[in-house]
């Protein structure tokens, strides 16, 4: 995958081996996504204090549902876990930069931060095509890292579009 060339990048601080650590566990989830013949996306949520509380792998095929990304997955079974709407101190880990709809449910999740690998320039909105997340207008916006672990989260997207084209 190619980085997106005239677009900024929204990384305010250098990738850390915790940070890492979150993308494998995140990748590790989007793994889930293949026994369905979903494309492998992983997401997670995770406190301020470092629990895991929502995790997410795409599953459009599997549930037929066009919204099922792990994002808004994660985020889900996140607010279940917390018993509110508002993650307000968590982060949103994910294998691929948000789509707009991810984004933008990261953005209505009030989520402090957005911890991404690979970048889409094809159809990324925190910061490749679109920066849905850090918008100026918006009060609430999250911070970004983006192109954690980005060899290995691309490289599991590439494989499975190599198998599949086939
Ligand atoms: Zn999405």
């Amino acid at each position: 995958m190619t980085r997106p060339s005239p677009a900024p990048r929204p990384s305010s601080s250098p990738p850390s081996t915790a940070e890492e650590a979150l993308l494998r566990a995140a990748l590790a989830e989007g793994r889930e996504a293949l026994a369905t013949g979903d494309v492998p996306v992983g997401a997670l949520v995770v406190t301020a204090a470092g629990d895991v509380v929502g995790r997410g792998h795409n599953a459009r095929e599997a549930t037929g549902d066009p919204t099922a990304h792990a994002e808004v997955l994660a985020l889900r079974e996140a607010a279940a876990a917390l018993g509110e709407w508002r993650l307000e101190g968590c982060t949103l880990v994910v294998t691929l930069e948000p789509c707009t709809m991810c984004a933008g449910a990261a953005v209505l999740a009030r989520v402090s931060r957005v911890l991404f690998g690979a970048w889409d320039p094809k159809a990324g909105a925190a910061g490749s095509l679109w920066d849905v997340v850090r918008d100026r207008r918006l009060n609430h916006r999250p911070e970004v890292v983006g192109g954690v672990l980005e060899d290995e989260c691309g490289e599991q997207l590439r494989a499975f579009f190599a198998a599949h084209r086939s």
